[in-house]
């Protein structure tokens, strides 16, 4: 089997989608990017979960073209294609791996078209900020690609608010629902159950206080710090 690592990194991680109840059906898909080969494994088009294979992940350049694989990729491969272009290569950020999920809370803001307010120390410990959100793709992006544009509209969201994506992992497309990276297609599996929650608990918090402030910075501080920083204590030291 060519390219097995990336087919059975996307597999795995397409996998967990229904596990973390991250979308029903055929909904979502996660892609394994190999930046060295310039390709990425990706979830055929509306194959249902229980029946992938890792030799049913569709291999994708970063043309958009399917250079391995029966099946014809998933239809958000052009978004895909765009954010490994653009974040992993372009900016140098180590993402490997890339989820879109309709998973209901981040879903709920993103047809609100509101960020996600950073209220707590859970958001803290992931980012630094307010969960982006994008506005609506414009009536001649959807009639143009309407895929390819939706990747646009992330990297130029990130380009005007100057988000680092290798800080900022995660984004709402306004209308539509969540994208998020990491550096391996499990850690952007993560990183959108991790969005999943703290917008669930950012709705509940709104709705026990519609005033709600966001958390002071010193404590956004602290909490990334002890995580992600240069001195980090957070969990067991590497060996
Ligand atoms: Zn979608």
């Amino acid at each position: 089997m060519e390219y097995k690592t990336i087919r059975e990194a996307a597999y795995e991680a397409n996998m967990q989608i229904p596990e973390q109840h991250l979308a029903l059906y055929t909904w979502g898909n996660v892609s394994a990017f190999d930046k060295a080969a310039g390709v990425f494994a990706i979830k055929p088009s509306g194959v249902p979960y229980p029946e992938l294979t890792p030799e049913s992940m569709v291999i994708v350049d970063l043309d958009g073209k399917v250079v391995d694989g029966s099946l014809r990729p998933s239809s958000d491969t052009p978004t895909h294609v765009v954010l490994y272009r653009e974040f992993a290569v372009k900016d140098g950020a180590a993402i490997n791996g890339i989820i879109h999920t309709h998973s209901s809370y981040a879903v709920s803001w993103a047809q609100a078209l509101r960020p996600v307010p950073l209220f707590g120390t859970t958001h803290a410990d992931h980012i630094q900020t307010e969960v982006p959100c994008t506005p609506y793709l414009s009536e001649a992006a959807v009639k143009n690609d309407y895929e390819r544009e939706t990747g646009n509209l992330i990297v130029s969201h990130f380009r005007s608010l100057s988000l680092n994506p290798a800080e900022v992992n995660m984004v709402l497309v306004g209308g539509h629902g969540p994208f998020c990276w990491g550096a391996t297609a499990d850690k952007a599996v993560y990183n959108a159950a991790v969005l999943e929650e703290v917008s669930r608990m950012a709705l509940n918090t709104l709705l026990l206080d519609p005033a709600a402030k966001p958390l002071p910075a010193y404590i956004v501080d602290k909490h990334y710090q002890r995580k992600h920083g240069p001195n980090a204590y957070y969990g067991q030291a590497k060996k």
